[in-house]
């Protein structure tokens, strides 16, 4: 489903985030030494091999809410933008740290000259953060941050599930189309 906020293109879909080829950069959910791990971070670093682990290595550890960028070795896309979202009941305030992790990268993105950037549901899985509350934080940082957007004229979501990509369609739709 597709959705647009301050003339920015935002599409909801069901995939994998290792699949996304007409986008400039994916988006890992990282752990803090950018290391292979389960989930998101597992297929990407399964698909990238130890190119990208070379390349992660001195740039690790990172904070929570923070971003770095690199190479997208083995992937069809340019970049990868790794960010370190909260985990839930442990990093305080996760709503806000979680808002810093999109909004870093959309800053990465943007000063990078990137076109389109494809996120996974960063911090929904092993970190433990509820689903709904991460689309509400995903759409609204989308909203307070589409008009200082330039380069950047494209956003995906990328759901594994049926169920969390309805959801995200829901809570987009009430958000970004209110
Ligand atoms: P975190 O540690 O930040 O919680 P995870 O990688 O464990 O990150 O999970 C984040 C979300 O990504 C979960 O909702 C999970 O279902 C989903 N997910 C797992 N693998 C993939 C994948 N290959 N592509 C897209 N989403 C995925």
């Amino acid at each position: 489903m597709g959705f647009q906020a301050n003339g920015i293109e935002v599409e909801v879909v069901q995939g994998d985030i290792t699949d996304q080829s007409d986008m400039d950069a994916i988006v890992n959910a990282a752990n803090a030494e950018l290391r292979m791990g389960g989930g998101v971070a597992g297929a990407i670093h399964r698909a990238a091999g130890s190119e990208l682990d070379e390349e992660t290595r001195p740039l690790a550890p990172i904070n929570t809410g923070e971003a770095v960028m690199t190479s997208a070795p083995n992937l069809p896309n340019r970049y990868i933008i790794h960010c370190l979202g909260p985990v839930h009941g442990v990093d305080d305030p996760a709503s806000t740290l979680l808002a810093s992790c999109y909004q870093r990268a959309l800053e990465l993105a943007e000063d990078a000259g990137l076109e389109s950037v494809a996120f996974p549901a960063i911090s929904t899985g092993a970190f433990g953060f509820p689903m709904e509350q991460a689309a509400e934080v995903a759409s609204r940082t989308i909203l307070a941050r589409s008009g200082s957007l330039q380069s950047v004229r494209r956003l995906r979501w990328v759901l594994f599930s049926e169920e969390d990509r309805i959801l995200h369609e829901e809570v987009f739709e009430s958000v970004l189309n209110a």
